[in-house]
């Protein structure tokens, strides 16, 4: 049981309580960093997530990126492609779809992707929602080349 940011030996306590809030083997300082970002309500807890799911399976995503404008979830630029994680679907206003609608256009301008992830796929189906991403990653790098 090692920090996968600083390869730090871990306690049980600090194994445990990754495990429990980010499905991932991170150190006490590294957790906080990633409770600090979460908790400022920057980026859900599922962005984190998925984040550590990604770097596991040998992607290196940018989590809580500045777009110019918008905060996006998750990043992954080399294959211009944007992972926004949707919490709660039945709290969805009118407004906050309209807002959704107008990043997703923003994205596109720039050339990105972008897909929407519900929230509890992430946290119940994290590889199925992994492989399924490094699939839509290899398609997108595919037509990349096709260009
Ligand atoms: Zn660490």
């Amino acid at each position: 049981m090692t920090c996968l940011e600083c390869n730090k030996k871990l306690s049980y306590l600090d194994h445990r309580q990754s495990i429990e809030l980010f499905q991932t083997e991170l150190c006490s300082s590294h957790r906080k960093r990633l409770e600090r970002l979460v908790n400022k309500g920057q980026v859900p807890k599922e962005a984190a997530i998925l984040y550590y799911g990604l770097i596991q399976a040998g992607v290196k995503p940018m989590i809580a990126w500045w777009d110019g404008t918008n905060t996006v979830d998750l990043a992954i630029s080399r294959v211009k492609l944007n992972i926004e994680i949707d919490t709660g679907y039945e709290a969805l206003s009118h407004r906050q779809a309209m807002n959704d609608l107008e990043a997703a256009m923003h994205s596109f301008k720039n050339g990105f992707t972008t897909i929407r992830i519900p929230h509890f796929l992430i946290q119940n189906h994290l590889q199925e929602s992994v492989e399924n991403i490094l699939g839509i990653i290899e398609g997108l790098r595919l037509n990349v080349r096709a260009v």
